[in-house]
């Protein structure tokens, strides 16, 4: 059988680090892309002791001429771009950085896959947040988008561009519209891993308060190596297509606070709303519908969030020094 040979694009992100082990589990060959100046960043590699079984190799996404020569050289089954800035309130900071590294590299991807190799499979990690300002939940793979975010316009172009190239060119594309997942390997920006990692400081005396913004919205979260299953899976499929991976159930910010809080015996007046940390625009409820993964893909998850928050309190006091 012929070798799969898959690129990760983002290896150092999140996500990258445990779509790579499940990729190394089936006997993928996998060759993860760094930036640069970030290539010491590859902790989640190390921390899921897999660092020495991926060839790492620096390419500039935006720079198709690398991605050309790359794709010539290592010859890829498969490509998930999972490389992106990520974060909501960052890309409110920096707009026009965000949409340019969010959209440029998916055309270049796709550009240098056809020109080079049109048979390569190609997963984009689209987000939920393009559904933004919503009307009619549960959220489904034909709900209407409009974004309320530099981050989220940008994932919008991104997912249209595959789509265009999908239909155009006949490519094997598809998406994976992610709702927000957690993990220990969350960046420590993110809210549920930060109010996880502050509220422990705070149980064993080494911070006063959780300052949080806006905790009176809804989320529908899961946990990300689950999540990363369903994008595998999304690529195993003969007809590329679309999909939502969710849990399906929502909660708010503020109920994962309390739950957290009284799981470490934290007095519920230790948090402090700052109005510094809220931003211009916000979803307020959002939660999805993954029958069509679970029913295509095969796709199984059943954990429900109040579980999910269980597993990421364990491992980050498992961790905490
Ligand atoms: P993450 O932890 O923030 O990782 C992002 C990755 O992208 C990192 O490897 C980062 O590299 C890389 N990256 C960022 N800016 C870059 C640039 N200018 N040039 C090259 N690489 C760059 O994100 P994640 O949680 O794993 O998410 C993976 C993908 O899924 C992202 O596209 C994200 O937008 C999308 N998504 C995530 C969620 C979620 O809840 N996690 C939900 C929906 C969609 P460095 O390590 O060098 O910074």
């Amino acid at each position: 059988m012929k070798q799969k040979i898959a690129i990760v694009t983002g290896i150092t992100g999140q996500d990258g680090a445990y779509l790579a082990q499940l990729l190394l589990h089936e006997n993928h060959k996998v060759i993860g892309l760094t930036r640069g100046n970030h290539n010491d960043n590859q902790n989640g590699l190390s921390y899921l002791g897999i660092k020495e079984k991926v060839t790492l190799i620096n390419c500039d996404l935006l720079d198709i001429s690398q991605i050309i020569k790359l794709i010539q050289q290592h010859k890829p089954t498969h490509i998930y771009n999972l490389a992106a800035q990520s974060s909501v309130s960052l890309s409110f900071q920096q707009p026009i950085g965000t949409f340019q590294f969010n959209t440029i590299s998916v055309f270049n991807l796709l550009e240098a896959i056809k020109i080079v190799d049109p048979d390569i499979r190609f997963y984009q990690a689209s987000s939920s947040e393009m559904y933004g300002k919503v009307n009619d939940l549960p959220i489904t793979e034909s709900s209407i988008l409009h974004p309320l975010s530099p981050y989220a316009i940008s994932k919008v172009a991104a997912h249209f561009t595959c789509i265009h190239y999908r239909e155009s060119y006949k490519l094997h594309i598809s998406c994976g519209i992610l709702f927000n997942h957690e993990s220990y390997l969350r960046q420590n920006t993110f809210f549920v891993k930060k109010v996880i990692q502050e509220s422990i400081k705070i149980s064993k005396g080494q911070l006063d308060v959780l300052k949080v913004g806006n905790i009176d919205i809804k989320r529908d979260f899961g946990y990300a190596p689950k999540y990363t299953e369903a994008m595998y899976l999304i690529l195993q499929q003969e007809i590329p297509s679309d999909y939502l991976i969710c849990s399906g159930q929502t909660i708010s910010l503020r109920e994962i606070i309390h739950y957290i809080f009284d799981k470490l015996n934290i007095p519920h007046n230790l948090y402090q709303i700052d109005d510094q940390l809220y931003r211009p625009a916000e979803i307020e409820n959002i939660y999805g519908n993954n029958a069509k993964a679970k029913k295509e893909l095969g796709w199984v998850y059943d954990l429900d969030v109040l579980q999910t928050l269980d597993l990421l309190l364990e491992e980050e006091l498992k961790n905490h020094a």
